[in-house]
């Protein structure tokens, strides 16, 4: 395969790379992990205007008709700048959740939305238990004359504060096959029983805990069919993951970008710290870690666009970036010594958001098991 990016996807890293330096440098990253709200209107509509929350979907939804490589290229910027905002939740989470489940009906009228910056979706997956796997869906859905009544709690759902839907991931019938009896709820924000909370994060980002007390949805909300909604999230988990593998990526790029900075300013007994051979090796090692963690994150990305089967690709990579980025950014932090610790030294927004971006959609663990099971162990 050709690791290149092609004439569109340079250009589109290019306006992105020009567009956040100068709309979300550090000072307002760190405004924003104070903010309730975690973004600005006027930064979240001038997105929208550049078409990135259209960009992965069809024309005819009212978006551009982009491939999942664009949508990485564009993940990749955004990681490198720390953007903060709902951009993964509602585009990455709500928007591909209803490009495989939604009906006709439901693209037509949420896609167009999310694509012009006006609706907000998120996605109420994981619960107490924290896991990705389908034995970890309790929240229950009962049947109710036309209507399905969800009760339970949703832990460490983002965005929720800002979102004009929830899909909600709940258990319509026990026993048997895990993976059997899970059913997509589209539930209104605004529906009575339902209860927002915001929980405290260390990577500054919003994520809530939803309680559904009661909550009525009525049928036709359902997306995909009763019972089998686990193969969708299945697809959502695993794109979703190569997603945070790509903004981890440019995460990893702009700590190296720092160290170098540092090493080659920062003077000891006279020489520049980035003479010693010590640091050099972390520097090598940092590339390493980065440039196999890009290529694995291409090569994942492109078989998803290509659709071709990717599950080991999927799971090796979200595995490995993981890991990788984590030993990245601690190199980087010896390299950098004692300044790197500063609240005040960018350094840490990246090591703090590497650290979340590790346990989405799957730690390295839970990802070499599914690599184990593709393997056949
Ligand atoms: C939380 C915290 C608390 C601290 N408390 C104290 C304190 O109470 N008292 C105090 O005096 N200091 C304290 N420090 C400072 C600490 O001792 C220094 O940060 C540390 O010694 C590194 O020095 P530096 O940050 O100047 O990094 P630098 O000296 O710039 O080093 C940067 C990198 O270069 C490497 N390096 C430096 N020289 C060489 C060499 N000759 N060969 C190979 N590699 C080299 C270092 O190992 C490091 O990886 C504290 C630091 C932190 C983060």
């Amino acid at each position: 395969m050709d690791y290149d990016l092609n004439e569109e996807q340079e250009l589109l890293k290019k306006a992105a790379k020009g567009f956040l330096s100068k709309e979300c440098k550090p000072l307002f990253v760190r405004e924003m992990e104070e903010d309730p709200q975690g973004i600005t209107p006027e930064l979240w509509q001038k997105m929208a205007e550049l078409g990135w929350m259209g960009l992965i979907f069809p024309e005819e939804y009212g978006g551009i008709g982009g491939s999942y490589l664009d949508l990485m290229v564009l993940l990749v910027e955004m990681g490198y700048s720390c953007l903060p905002g709902p951009f993964f939740s509602t585009v990455i989470l709500g928007g591909m959740t209803l490009m495989e489940a939604g009906n006709e009906e439901k693209k037509q009228e949420l896609l167009a939305g999310i694509a012009e910056g006006k609706i907000f979706v998120t996605l109420a997956l994981t619960e107490a238990t924290a896991g990705y796997s389908p034995e970890r869906i309790a929240v229950k859905a009962e049947k109710d004359a036309d209507n399905f009544v969800i009760n339970g709690t949703k832990l460490f759902v983002p965005d929720a504060h800002l979102a004009n839907y929830i899909i909600c991931v709940a258990r319509t019938k026990e026993g048997g096959n895990k993976e059997d009896g899970i059913t997509l709820f589209l539930v209104d924000a605004k529906s009575q029983g339902v209860v927002i909370t915001p929980l405290k994060t260390f990577a500054g980002d919003k994520l809530n805990e939803v309680v559904f007390n009661n909550v009525k949805v009525p049928e036709r909300n359902i997306l995909g069919e009763l019972d089998k909604g686990w193969s969708i999230m299945k697809k959502v988990i695993q794109k979703a993951a190569i997603a945070k593998c790509a903004e981890m990526v440019g995460g990893g790029q702009r700590a190296l970008e720092l160290t170098i900075e540092q090493v080659t300013e920062r003077e000891q007994f006279g020489v520049k710290v980035g003479s010693f051979q010590a640091i050099q090796h972390h520097c090598a090692n940092i590339l390493t870690y980065l440039e196999t963690s890009r290529l694995m994150t291409h090569q994942a990305a492109w078989r998803i666009s290509e659709g071709l089967p990717c599950e080991k690709e999927i799971a090796m990579t979200k595995a490995w970036v993981t890991d990788s980025c984590r030993s990245l950014l601690a190199l980087a932090h010896q390299a950098v010594g004692g300044t790197g610790f500063m609240e005040e030294h960018d350094l840490q927004l990246y090591f703090r958001r590497t650290k979340a971006a590790g346990v989405y959609f799957g730690d390295a663990d839970f990802h070499r098991e599914a690599l184990a099971d593709v393997m056949g162990l």
